[in-house]
């Protein structure tokens, strides 16, 4: 099935949404991510047409590709810059894995706006994505993410994972971060395994308190966001 890779999301952060090819995920480690499969060593041909459909309509682009926005081939790069420049874009997202957090800088020096980066920290618990390979050290902290990124994205309702860690999580995201996505694990062909009873908590107990926040966005399905 073709994947659907523009959406225009009109409420909270109001932004034009694009789902474009990278040259693959460097790290490919994450124990329940099987989405690394969207990639091309010349992805260029399949991003070019949605980057010609962004209208600019709410000037903020939010990008995101399988794996981290460093791993876009040189052509997507420039034309996402010429985007930039002629859709008056003024605020770019990108998302990138905490390794390339000392490359952000230089790669934002690409693009005539001001950008913005969000990075899967999962949970802010250090065993949890210590034990979901997740590359984040057990001992970076909350402050040390943050000098590097403006979001994060939560992972919830897996198998070890309590409904104490998720409150945590998102209490420190609403804390130190501009915006944070808190994503529902749907099954997947990977190892992990969806705790039913822990997702049943999250979408009937806490949901309805996390939407209170304008500064999360609560995604159910991994279609929420329009792309996909
Ligand atoms: S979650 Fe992201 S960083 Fe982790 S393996 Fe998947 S694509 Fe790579």
């Amino acid at each position: 099935m073709e994947l659907v890779r523009y959406s225009r999301i009109d409420e909270g952060l109001k932004r034009e949404f694009l789902l474009l090819q990278g040259t693959g995920c460097k790290w490919r480690k994450c124990t329940f991510c099987d989405y690394y499969a969207d990639v091309s060593t010349e992805p260029f041909a399949v991003n070019k047409p949605i980057l010609e459909s962004v209208t600019g309509i709410y000037h903020t682009l939010d990008i995101i590709n399988s794996g981290s926005a460093m791993e876009f081939d040189e052509k997507t790069i420039a034309l996402i810059a010429e985007t930039v420049e002629k859709k008056g874009i003024t605020d770019l997202w990108f998302e990138a894995h905490w390794m390339y957090r000392n490359e952000l800088q230089a790669f934002s020096e690409h693009f005539p706006c001001r950008v913005h980066y969000r990075t899967g920290v999962e949970s802010f618990n250090p065993e949890l994505r210590m034990k979901w390979k997740k590359g984040i050290g057990r001992d970076v902290t909350p402050d040390m993410i943050r000098a590097y990124f403006d979001g994060v994205c939560l992972l919830v309702g897996l198998k070890g994972q309590t409904k104490e860690d998720i409150i945590t999580s998102v209490e420190i995201a609403e804390e130190y971060f501009d915006y944070y996505s808190v994503n529902l694990f749907c099954p997947n062909s990977s190892s992990e395994e969806r705790d039913d009873e822990l997702s049943r908590v999250f979408l009937t107990e806490l949901v309805p308190l996390f939407r209170k926040s304008r500064k999360a966005e609560i995604l159910i399905e991994n279609t929420d966001l329009g792309v996909g």
